[in-house]
């Protein structure tokens, strides 16, 4: 038996986006790895489907991410029965697509304040425990957009290379104190997200399902969606005691797209 399986020892860690999606899987795996897992996200019906999936192992607290006071509750909430956080996952996100020109003040906002500003409240809340206990690891779900640029969602791409730069700004910053901080960038994966942009392709320009489904899966050179639990597996070593030293970095899930 690992010791992290052991409930004495394991280690609590909190995944934002935790009810659907990439959040959904990540939290599945550090849970059947050991750890006992928070989720975080604003449909407690979506969250607790999750958690009566792994009894005793994962459970779900309703909280907004922009919502800087209702985060320092929610994870008030969630160290009564888990304790202090020593994991923390920044997934929680919204990608909506306009071309610039209509891309008005109201997206632009959302968009940096889900995205990014979620993951500047997340972390301010989780630091305090990681550094008393001197070491943590922060694992924010960027994206390929947060590396390169895409056509018609600005404000997300921006918001994403912020999450980069929060990433590596961070790493250093806390670098002698045990705490790692690390971006996953995926390329286009399997979630409603996904879903959502395809749709949104289908009714904009006519095309069928199919069509922008291929274009979307065109630009992964293994021609093929990422799936969930690809990005977990990286999360799930990013936060274990055998990437103590790689912090900083942004490592790209995306069948190639992006090298850096
Ligand atoms: P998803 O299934 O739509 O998951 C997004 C999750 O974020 C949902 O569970 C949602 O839960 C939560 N969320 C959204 N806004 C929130 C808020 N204000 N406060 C708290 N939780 C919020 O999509 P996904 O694909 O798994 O996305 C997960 C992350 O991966 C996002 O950061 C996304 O940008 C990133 N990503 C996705 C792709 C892709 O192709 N799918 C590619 C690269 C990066 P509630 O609605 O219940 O709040």
């Amino acid at each position: 038996m690992s010791a992290l399986s052991d409930q004495s020892t394991a280690k609590h860690a909190l995944v934002t986006g935790g009810g659907s999606g990439i959040g959904a899987a990540i939290a599945s795996t550090l849970a059947i790895a050991g750890l006992r897992v928070t989720i975080i996200g604003r449909r407690l019906d979506a969250l607790q489907a999750v958690a009566a999936r792994h009894p005793g192992h994962v459970q779900a607290v309703e909280a907004d991410v922009t919502d800087a006071a209702a985060i320092a509750t929610a994870f008030a909430e969630a160290k009564v029965r888990f304790g202090p956080i020593q994991v923390l996952v920044n997934n929680a996100g919204q990608a909506h697509s306009a071309p610039f020109i209509k891309t008005d003040a109201a997206l632009w906002q959302h968009m940096l304040s889900v995205n990014l500003t979620g993951t500047f409240n997340c972390t301010q809340a989780a630091l305090p425990d990681m550094l008393a206990a001197q070491w943590g690891r922060i694992i924010n779900v960027a994206s390929t957009a947060g590396l390169k640029g895409y056509a018609y969602v600005a404000a997300y791409c921006a918001a994403k290379h912020g999450v980069v730069g929060l990433t590596r700004a961070l790493a250093l910053e806390y670098a002698k104190k045990g705490i790692t901080v690390n971006a996953v960038c995926p390329g286009y994966t399997e979630t409603d997200i996904l879903r959502e942009s395809i749709a949104n392709v289908v009714a904009k320009t006519g095309r069928s399902e199919a069509q922008a489904r291929s274009e979307f899966s065109a630009g992964n050179p293994q021609g093929r969606m990422v799936q969930p639990e690809e990005v977990a597996d990286a999360v799930l070593w990013l936060s274990g005691h055998a990437a103590a030293s790689v912090t900083g970095q942004s490592i790209a899930v995306s069948g190639g797209e992006v090298m850096n």
